[in-house]
């Protein structure tokens, strides 16, 4: 019997966002990926986590981490992590440049980075492992193969086959092809993001014609273009485009001109210095041969494309004379934000371009055929579905089922499954915490009852009643002072202040002559008496605080 293989699944199986998981063997821990999700509609909440409590009693025995790539959903828990514990992170020289990056702006200790390379080979851990290229919606990721105790798994990362990537670096299926044909690979973890989606995706290659005929057809104009700041081939397509059309490039917003920096710097993103210029050049160049790339077309408040739409950029100013390109795909749960952003822009005088119109974004994620080809390539014996909603994850499991996987060799897992491969297969042991977890802008926990206070506030608001008795006398102190906010019109609320204060008066003279003086209790009439006052009169429910002072 060789030596049973642990699977954690701590996020990532159940929602698009927060991917991380640890692979274990003789009681040593690697991880894979450390992300976050982004928070949607949470008030106060910046960053939605994995539970890292599994991890925390277990830092001890955690060797490293491999990181897949360099998005959010992928890396953005390591700081919250990194400040607790460390180990070193394994990713290629560009995901660990934006892990450097955001753990150096979060004041976090950066632990070892070990690059890894396209075919590069390491003993991590307890595990051998092997990393090959993946083409995807940023440079350099890498699918991991580990070389365990029961036999080779394959995590696929985030991937899509495109016979035509921008920097020709493709998803290697074909060393999956020789690995299967050799000594096999006993489980497969693969993405399902677009399990769901008939067909393949498109090249990110026939962007780059999209985009130039948008150039051409609005020369004469400011063509200012939004983009994820982590997408170098596609700013690498606009930046083409503009340079093609005699425009000058201006990155805009902190994240962009980070990572356009860091891309630059290794060789991903090549923009000649006579076509690149920066936010102090603005005011000197022909704005008809300008091309600005910011942040911001998901809708992101703080983001450039959001501050040019309410005209509080530093310094951009748009109007009838621009053209607004949107180069992404609305993230689900962005719609309405986008929408305001468009309309914003447009009421400005602004023209817009987005992938409603034309084929102007396409996906990073492979679609169904893509992943059959995956399933082909690698023919496991063993498949987990990861990384997806739960309706994606479903999705491909089904479509691994139509392949003629047997049942028995397929298993669904979702956040907090903790699963066995030992030479019997694979199954379900045991379950850790799926919470999520939910942080601030400073990292401080935001707990649900927190977030449901937070909720009821800017829903109902609040009615703060303060008392003070005079127990020696038996009587109230003055009159009961009553503050309210964002309960009723602001113009009415002096008057329904006296309403207020006149019932809680009315509702405790008598009690306190009788000799009542316990606050608690006190305070529960209080919260009686406006509670009464305030459901029955308005219908809603504001939060009620009672603050009883007994002298
Ligand atoms: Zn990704
Ligand atoms: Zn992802």
């Amino acid at each position: 019997m060789a030596a049973p293989v642990h699977l954690t699944f701590l996020g990532g199986l159940g929602e698009i966002g927060r991917n991380c998981a640890a692979l274990e063997a003789h009681g040593r821990i690697v991880m894979l990926d450390c992300g976050q999700l982004f928070p949607d509609d949470l008030p106060g909440v910046d960053a939605v986590l994995p539970d890292f409590t599994w991890l925390r009693e277990r830092a001890d025995r955690i060797e490293a981490c491999i990181v897949t790539h360099a998005h959010e959903d992928h890396i953005g828990g390591l700081p919250y992590l990194l400040s607790e514990m460390s180990f070193p992170i394994y990713g290629s020289p560009f995901t660990l440049g934006m892990v450097r990056g955001k753990l150096k702006s979060a004041g976090v200790p950066v632990p070892e980075l070990i690059e890894l390379h396209d075919h590069a080979r390491h003993k991590i851990g307890p595990f051998d492992c092997e990393f090959l290229p993946v083409t995807h919606s940023t440079p350099s990721g890498l699918m991991t193969l580990f070389g365990t105790p029961q036999g080779l798994i394959l995590h696929s990362s985030d991937f899509k086959l495109d016979d035509n990537p921008v920097d020709g670096r493709v998803t290697d299926l074909p060393r999956l092809r020789e690995l299967a044909a050799g000594e096999g690979i006993r489980l497969l973890l693969a993405d399902s993001t677009n399990a769901g989606s008939a067909g393949a995706s498109s090249s990110e290659s026939e962007i780059g014609p999209v985009l130039m005929s948008v150039f051409e057809e609005h020369a004469g104009r400011r063509i200012i273009v939004g983009a994820f700041s982590s997408h170098v081939h596609r700013i690498q397509q606009i930046a083409d485009a503009a340079a093609a059309t005699g425009r000058r490039v201006v990155v805009l917003g902190p994240s962009m001109v980070r990572n356009v920096g860091l891309a630059r710097d290794l060789g991903l993103l090549r923009i000649p210095e006579s076509v690149f210029a920066t936010e102090d050049d603005l005011d000197d160049l022909d704005p008809a041969r300008t091309c600005i790339v910011c942040t911001g077309s998901q809708g992101e408040t703080r983001a450039a494309l959001s501050l040019m739409g309410q005209g509080r950029h530093r310094f951009v100013t748009v109007g009838d004379t621009d053209t607004v390109v949107f180069s992404s795909h609305p993230i689900p749960g962005n719609e309405a934000g986008i929408g305001r952003l468009h309309n914003a822009l447009a009421r400005r005088g602004v023209q817009l371009v987005h992938s409603g119109q034309i084929g102007i974004h396409t996906t990073g994620h492979g679609k169904a055929e893509e992943l059959l080809a995956l399933h082909d390539a690698a023919d496991p014996d063993l498949f987990v579905p990861v990384h997806g909603e739960y309706s994606h994850l479903v999705a491909h499991h089904e479509l691994a089922l139509e392949r003629g996987m047997v049942p028995d060799n397929v298993l669904r897992c979702t956040d907090g499954d903790r699963v066995k491969l030992d030479d019997d297969g694979i199954s379900h042991q045991s379950r850790v915490s799926d919470t999520y977890v939910m942080v601030d802008e400073s990292g401080n926990p935001v707990s649900d009852d927190l977030l449901e206070e937070r909720r009821n506030l800017s829903g109902e608001g609040f009615v703060v009643v303060r008392v003070v008795v005079d127990g020696r006398k038996g009587k109230l102190v003055g009159e009961p002072f009553v503050e309210t906010r964002g309960w009723v019109e602001p113009s009415e609320r002096e008057s329904w202040r006296g309403e207020v204060a006149e019932a809680v008066a009315k509702a405790l003279k008598p009690v306190v002559a009788e000799g009542e003086r316990d606050p608690k209790e006190l305070a529960r009439l209080v919260r009686r008496a406006t509670g009464r006052l305030v459901s029955r009169r308005t219908g809603r429910r504001p939060a009620l605080v009672p603050v009883v002072e007994v002298r």
